[in-house]
């Protein structure tokens, strides 16, 4: 229990549904619900989940004794940081053009920050993670896509003008498969989930000897958690896999490393997760792509945090003394290619009225500070 301890909640929207959390101002998770997305639906049923568990979550504080300072936000594609809305979501549509950071305010009265959440794993990383203490600090997770964001001197800060292109569309193989977006190597089709899955087919298809051939047919999925496993077990192919992706990473990093000069790489992201063998195979690619002394300039890192780093990084801002939205004028590296938006801010009984179907209803209904059935069970 806190003794009036200063926490945040916490959202990390993701594909299949979103955790609450009330985090700590040391960035460590005390409580988290899962909040299950309901694809296919309007904003307002989309959301309606989310916010019942932000409800459940201040009530469980109040309960507990912390003082909560914000809610912080992260959302898995690119924001209107003026507007403080979801630009494009490709997972979630409906929460696109919402003014989410509007919303949450009113309806739960707390100072409320929205993030891109590759921004909000590298600011989680920087504050309470491998990232402490970096100057300099980039970024690179691969999960289903590849993402980077880099942090100068404990800011969010815009990619160099000369690098406009898609994090995930980095060129690294120039007879590389062809990618969604047209061109052939990308990053995205070497290192990715779905490059490790594709890899693996490969290999049953040529009938190399394989412990995954066992599980798969099992009826085990595919994820990289088995991969690592089976590589930790010493599975040859599992091993040819992550050294492959690793070469690949490698270059790609050796590519960014020479754009932004950064004192650290972090590398994370549920395929790099898994061990260590990604990481070092990246370490010693570089050397093979960058002079020495570029090398010695930059450690290379794992991330720390895991799957928090993200809820750690949409508080950490609530815990610097300054409520203002840190890197809220930055745009990602990754959304670079989609420009400025002219997007303004509105009233959102304006938006949500028109557009969507008992919207406003979501911001109009306060906050129930009557006590929940949790804190009338403590009281007895
Ligand atoms: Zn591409």
């Amino acid at each position: 229990m806190g003794i009036d301890e200063s926490a945040a909640v916490g959202v990390e929207v993701a594909v299949g549904g979103a955790t609450i959390a009330l985090v700590d101002r040391h960035g460590r998770v005390h409580h988290r619900f899962y909040a299950k997305t309901l694809r296919g639906r309007p904003a307002a049923a989309t959301l309606e989940p989310y916010l019942r568990c932000i409800e459940q979550m201040l009530a469980y504080a109040s309960a507990e004794s912390f003082h909560v300072r914000g809610l912080g936000i992260s959302v898995p594609g690119t924001l209107d940081h003026a507007s403080r809305r979801p630009l494009l979501i490709p997972t979630l549509p409906a929460l696109n053009g919402i003014p989410l950071g509007d919303l949450l305010e009113t309806r739960f009265e707390l100072p409320t920050h929205l993030h891109v959440d590759v921004d909000a794993a590298l600011l989680g990383e920087y504050r309470f993670g491998a990232g402490k203490g970096s100057r300099r600090l980039l970024f690179l997770t691969v999960n289903a896509v590849v993402g980077a964001a880099f942090i100068v001197d404990g800011k969010l800060e815009q990619p160099t003008q000369q690098y406009t292109g898609h994090v995930c569309h980095v060129p690294v193989a120039t007879n590389g498969l062809r990618c969604s977006c047209g061109k052939r190597g990308c990053i995205n089709t070497l290192v990715s989930i779905d490059a490790m899955q594709r890899m693996v087919l490969r290999a049953l298809r040529r009938g190399e000897e394989t412990s995954l051939a066992a599980r798969l047919s099992n009826g085990e999925y595919f994820s990289p958690l088995l991969l690592a496993e089976e590589a930790a077990r010493g599975d040859g192919v599992a091993l040819q896999i992550y050294s492959e992706m690793g070469r690949w990473l490698g270059a790609a990093s050796a590519i960014y490393i020479d754009t932004f000069a950064p004192d650290m790489l972090i590398l994370g992201g549920g395929v790099l997760g898994a061990n260590g063998l990604l990481l070092q195979q990246v370490r010693s690619t570089l050397m093979t792509h960058l002079p020495v002394q570029e090398c010695n300039k930059v450690e290379v890192v794992s991330a720390l945090l895991g799957n928090d780093a993200v809820l750690a990084g949409v508080v950490a801002s609530f815990f610097v003394g300054d409520t203002s939205q840190h890197g809220g004028q930055a745009v990602p590296l990754a959304d670079v290619a989609h420009g400025d938006s002219e997007d303004r801010p509105g009233q959102i009984e304006d938006i949500l009225d028109g557009t969507y179907p008992g919207g406003a209803d979501l911001i109009r209904r306060p906050v129930k500070r009557h006590r929940s059935k949790y804190e009338q069970r403590r009281a007895g």
